[in-house]
């Protein structure tokens, strides 16, 4: 009797997940860079997928929104109703990533200047107040090294360029790494944040993490 040897079916079917990139604006040549190399050293494929209609929305297991121009992408975003379709599938549970200008999308309160009115954020999900250009202006942004005791307690370099800051956090928020005494990564659930850009520092952790948020949310979706 021949019997089908249980290895070869599990490598010859690693399964492929499908993690999209909002396509509108901003690094995302950089995010999808980052994404291929975070998935090497895991157990599953991954296919990105540029985020610019409704119709690319379907079957996503994970989301990135990378840093930017905020306004650029709120006006594109909005116009085509595809941001309806974002706030509906991150309300029901799909992992997101926001970086910089993409955290400030997934912020529920912005602020565009210290002393100005606080207003509505774009998507609302994540508790968290967020001041834009909270730092200053281009030539105040900064590199600083951050310890993320969470995974693994590696140093990594923080790039922040125009940064936001996050300037109070809800109760339901994590706080995995501060700098100047200000959250920089955080975490609600599926949603993680950071005001500065991994995608730009060459250490894959924080990609590798959110896949991990995104396989468990693929499997647990079947
Ligand atoms: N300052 C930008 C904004 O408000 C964000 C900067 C960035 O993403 N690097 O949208």
């Amino acid at each position: 009797m021949r019997r089908i040897s249980f290895k070869y079916v599990e490598l010859t079917f690693r399964f492929m997940i499908n993690i999209g990139i909002l396509g509108l604006q901003g690094a995302i040549e950089e995010h999808r860079k980052a994404l291929n190399n975070a998935q090497l050293g895991l157990p599953f494929e991954i296919n990105l997928v540029s985020v610019q209609q409704i119709s690319d929305t379907k079957n996503l297991s994970g989301i990135v929104f990378p840093g930017g121009e905020s306004t650029a992408m709120i006006k594109q975003g909005e116009a085509s109703g595809l941001f309806n379709r974002l706030r509906e599938l991150i309300n029901d549970g799909l992992p997101a990533f926001g970086t910089c200008a993409g955290l400030i999308l997934l912020s529920k309160r912005v602020k565009r200047t210290e002393g100005s009115e606080e207003t509505k954020g774009i998507f609302s999900v994540l508790d968290v107040l967020t001041l834009r250009n909270g730092y200053g202006r281009q030539k105040d942004s900064f590199t600083t090294k951050l310890v993320i005791p969470d995974l693994g307690n590696k140093e990594i370099e923080g790039v922040f360029i125009r940064a936001p800051v996050i300037s109070e956090i809800g109760n339901n928020v994590k706080v995995l790494s501060k700098t100047r005494g200000n959250p920089v990564f955080v975490q609600q659930g599926n949603i993680i944040a950071t005001t500065f850009h991994p995608e730009l520092s060459g250490s894959p952790e924080i990609h590798v993490y959110f896949l991990t948020l995104a396989q468990i949310y693929n499997d647990s979706s079947k």
